[in-house]
């Protein structure tokens, strides 16, 4: 039987101002309406995520937040001077609750990369497409040749990671298969990459995207399958399932659900609710389907995890790496 892997988690959604503007997105806010997740709120989340049996705080950010006029005052109400600083003491503050923190903080450049990478049992940054976009005119940090590097650079620190692809925001096929292609040969180089997500397009009213096309379940699969024969086979395939019937992508060749909270809403796609537990595993009961942790096992076999996490790690995994089925808070 096929093993299907999942990881349970709260999404943190840590402030929704970003310098970007992609075509697609509801998530941003301009300055006025933005918020900065409070301690408190935080705190409750991680408490919430904690009695759920949640293993992973996911902390989401919009890009580069303190190039917006007025951000400083943001972070002056929770009485900080630097976002970098709050997010240590967010994700401390997960690690003490039994949390592995995952952070996606956008571009970020090298010092405050590595002041995360010893608090992160992994962390993330979708390429979305080597393509100039329309859907990314507005959003100087689309840029592939930023991503790439980045990538490349997460991949020198050796900090596991979790990138993929968006489908349907105007690339060709043939992009899709440069931006796999592209991701594949990083992983080669540095053998960082975790999991590659297959993303569709969610078009959202009231943005650009409203009208657009949602790719249809035969493109899908074919990228999948697609992902297959490009991406090494130590890099799992993720599609998420409250965007998409999972079923026939698992046939074409993906094996892994990313993250689904008991918790918190997917605030990037706000109207997808995530499926139960118990009606994933009715659905899929033709496989094994497994918790793991937000890191995968080959890299705590590695030492690649945050060092800060690794009690945590410790704690929370099997001996295959997976989630323990039994764990000791
Ligand atoms: S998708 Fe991300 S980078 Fe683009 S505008 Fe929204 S928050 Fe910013």
């Amino acid at each position: 039987m096929k093993t299907i892997t999942y990881s349970k988690n709260i999404f943190i959604p840590v402030t929704d101002l970003c310098r970007n503007r992609c075509g697609y997105c509801s998530f941003r806010k301009d300055l006025k309406e933005a918020h900065l997740i409070t301690r408190s709120h935080a705190l409750r989340l991680m408490e919430e995520g904690s009695i759920a049996g949640c293993s992973e705080a996911l902390l989401t950010m919009g890009e580069m937040p303190w190039t917006v006029p007025g951000f400083s005052r943001m972070l002056y109400s929770e009485k900080v001077s630097d976002l970098m600083d709050y997010l240590v003491e967010l994700s401390e503050l997960a690690i003490e609750l039994g949390l592995l923190p995952h952070t996606n903080a956008g571009l970020l450049d090298e010092d405050d990369l590595c002041r995360l990478q010893p608090y992160n049992a992994s962390m993330g940054l979708m390429l979305e497409t080597t393509a100039r976009v329309e859907a990314h005119a507005r959003s100087p940090g689309k840029d592939p040749g930023l991503r790439l590097q980045y990538i490349a650079l997460a991949g020198r620190l050796r900090i596991p990671f979790t990138t993929g692809i968006l489908v349907g925001i105007g690339e060709s096929w043939q992009d899709r298969l440069d931006s796999l292609q592209k991701i594949a040969q990083l992983h080669h180089e540095f053998g960082h990459i975790q999991e590659v997500i297959i993303q569709p397009l969610d078009p959202k009213m009231g943005t650009p995207s409203e009208l657009w096309p949602r790719p249809a379940m035969n493109e899908l699969c074919r990228t999948v399958e697609a992902a297959g024969k490009i991406l090494p086979q130590d890099v799992a395939i993720q599609v998420p399932p409250n965007l998409v019937q999972p079923l026939a992508l698992l046939s074409s060749g993906a094996s892994d659900l990313g993250g689904i909270s008991p918790v918190t809403p997917d605030h990037i796609n706000p109207h997808r609710p995530w499926p139960e537990e118990k009606a994933l595993e009715e659905k899929l009961k033709d496989y094994c389907l497994r918790e793991r942790l937000p890191v995968y096992p080959r890299f705590i076999s590695l030492g690649w995890h945050g060092s800060r996490t690794d009690r945590l790690v410790s704690r929370l995994a099997g001996s295959d790496g997976l989630r323990a089925k039994k764990y000791i808070f």
